[in-house]
């Protein structure tokens, strides 16, 4: 556990930090005041008590956080999921990969490869779930960096007939970058099994080549995004008579009325239509009431696994909260108290809410003198691509992010997650187009956990500093 200096380390939910002035070079009174520990979602007001202590100012505040070593990891957190099974088919938590009764291949990939030694716990109470006939669907729920992929992936890679030379498994993600991450997990993790995978996402202008123009697909795995799915089913290059299992990763917003839920309604009936016993897999952190209402009626006879929503936000990422009255306060605040610390914790990710406020923020930064990339869904896939591996083989430190990479994004050296603007929640509106936010007045709790959760991913504690920077007409809503 981190060495912090948080007031009183049992206190922070958002253990909060007032900065109250535009003007950050009149060394502002800044107070830093514990706030109770509560539950999340709880929608009550923070105080925010003002003092002159100049011995709390945040630099010094900062300054103390402290990383500590990783190389002794645990166990994610005692994660406590809940099982509900139906039928009498009994599963058995598995305590060692051997206990699943992978192929050897499969075993290899996971301990050569990956460096596994022993399931999590998603991992073990889900995959005898999903690998023990009749292979019923799943609606599993789990703690962002718990490791839901390789319960989907290993899912996919041992149910897949190695000598069928057909499309058997799919995996639908909401964004281009996180079904190219998926597909280098099934890779590695698969490497010795001779499986096939394609990466259903849209070609770079460089590798485009007309659908019509395309040989049908024969890999016998599929990852990608909804519409390129949809495009090459619709023109028949991609096959799913053999489908027998489809998995949605951030099932909660492939399937959510704001996300991709038309989309993902129509792939999983074409599907079924051909493939009547398909086993349908749903993985995600967190699952509003609405979604688990809507997704429970779309699966049938499934089993579910799911977390107590208070206990969703991840222990080992600590929280703070900065109030600044403005924009320049912001960038103030990040310039004179933040990128020292960054820069000693490894790689930070600032999440901004909107394409301007990413490109307002690169701009500021840059003239500032900072090396910084930015990330967004305007740029085009060829420079998103570019950013991704520069920041996945570490060569960018500082990665601006609208809420792309909110979710599944997994980077282990990401220990300092920024939320420049809060997210919110969007919900349709009568005169603008559709999903246009609306009063801006709700905070969107599942994108707030998603961004977060982009640090201290598998049970990595202690070197995490998540920092809210608010307006000061938000600083009630958490
Ligand atoms: P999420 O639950 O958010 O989808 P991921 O599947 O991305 O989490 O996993 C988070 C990180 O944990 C990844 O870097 C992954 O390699 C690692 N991980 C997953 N399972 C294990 C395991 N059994 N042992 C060690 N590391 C693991
Ligand atoms: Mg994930």
């Amino acid at each position: 556990m981190a060495d912090h200096a948080a007031p009183d380390s049992t206190t922070s939910l958002s253990a909060a930090a007032a900065a109250t002035t535009a003007d950050s070079s009149s060394a502002p009174p800044i107070v830093i005041t514990p706030v109770p520990k509560r539950a999340w979602g709880d929608e009550e007001d923070d105080d925010v008590v003002e003092s002159g202590d100049s011995s709390s100012a945040p630099s010094e505040y900062l300054e103390s956080l402290k990383i500590q070593d990783d190389t002794n990891l645990e166990e994610p957190i005692d994660s406590n999921i809940t099982a509900v099974t139906t039928g009498d088919t009994p599963y058995s938590s598995a305590s060692t990969f051997e206990d699943l009764n992978l192929s050897k291949e499969l075993l290899k990939g996971l301990y050569v490869e990956m460096k596994f030694h022993k399931p999590s716990k998603i991992q073990a109470i889900s995959l005898p779930m999903i690998l023990t006939p009749p292979y019923k669907d799943l609606i599993a729920q789990a703690h962002n960096g718990s490791g839901k992929t390789t319960c989907f992936v290993l899912g996919m890679l041992s149910r897949v007939d190695v000598n069928l030379k057909a499309p058997q498994a799919f995996c639908i993600c909401p964004t281009r970058e996180l079904a190219m991450q998926n597909i280098e997990v099934l890779k590695k993790m698969g490497k010795y099994t001779g499986i096939t995978s394609e990466c259903a996402v849209p070609a770079d202008s460089a590798n485009y080549i007309p659908m019509s123009k395309r040989p049908p697909i024969t890999a016998q795995v599929v990852i990608g995004t909804p519409g390129t799915i949809k495009k090459w089913m619709s023109s028949r290059k991609l096959g799913v008579s053999c489908v027998k299992i489809l998995v949605f990763d951030e099932a909660d917003h492939m399937l959510g009325e704001d996300g991709f839920q038309d989309d993902s309604l129509r792939i999983m009936r074409d599907i079924e239509r051909s493939s009547p016993h398909c086993q349908v897999l749903l993985f995600s952190a967190t699952f509003d009431e609405n979604v688990k209402n809507f997704v429970s009626r779309v699966v049938k006879d499934y089993n579910q696994l799911f977390v107590k929503k208070e206990e969703l936000s991840l222990e080992s990422v600590k929280q703070y909260k900065l109030i600044c009255p403005d924009e320049l306060t912001k960038i103030r605040v990040i310039k004179d108290r933040i990128f020292e610390l960054a820069d000693k914790l490894g790689q930070t990710i600032i999440f901004v809410r909107t394409r301007n406020s990413a490109g307002m923020l690169h701009k500021a930064l840059v003239d500032l003198g900072y090396e910084v990339t930015t990330i967004q869904g305007a740029l085009t896939t060829e420079i998103r691509d570019k950013i991704i591996k520069e920041f996945k083989d570490g060569l960018t430190k500082v990665l601006i992010s609208t809420d792309l990479l909110a979710r599944g994004f997994d980077q282990q050296q990401v220990n300092l997650v920024i939320n420049y603007d809060l997210p919110l929640k969007y919900e349709p509106s009568p005169q603008a187009t559709k999903y246009r936010s609306s009063s801006l007045s709700e905070p969107n709790y599942e994108v707030y956990l998603h961004r977060i959760g982009r640090a201290g991913r598998f049970g990595r504690k202690g070197k995490f500093l998540c920092l809210l920077y608010l307006g000061t007409c938000f600083s009630r809503l958490l």
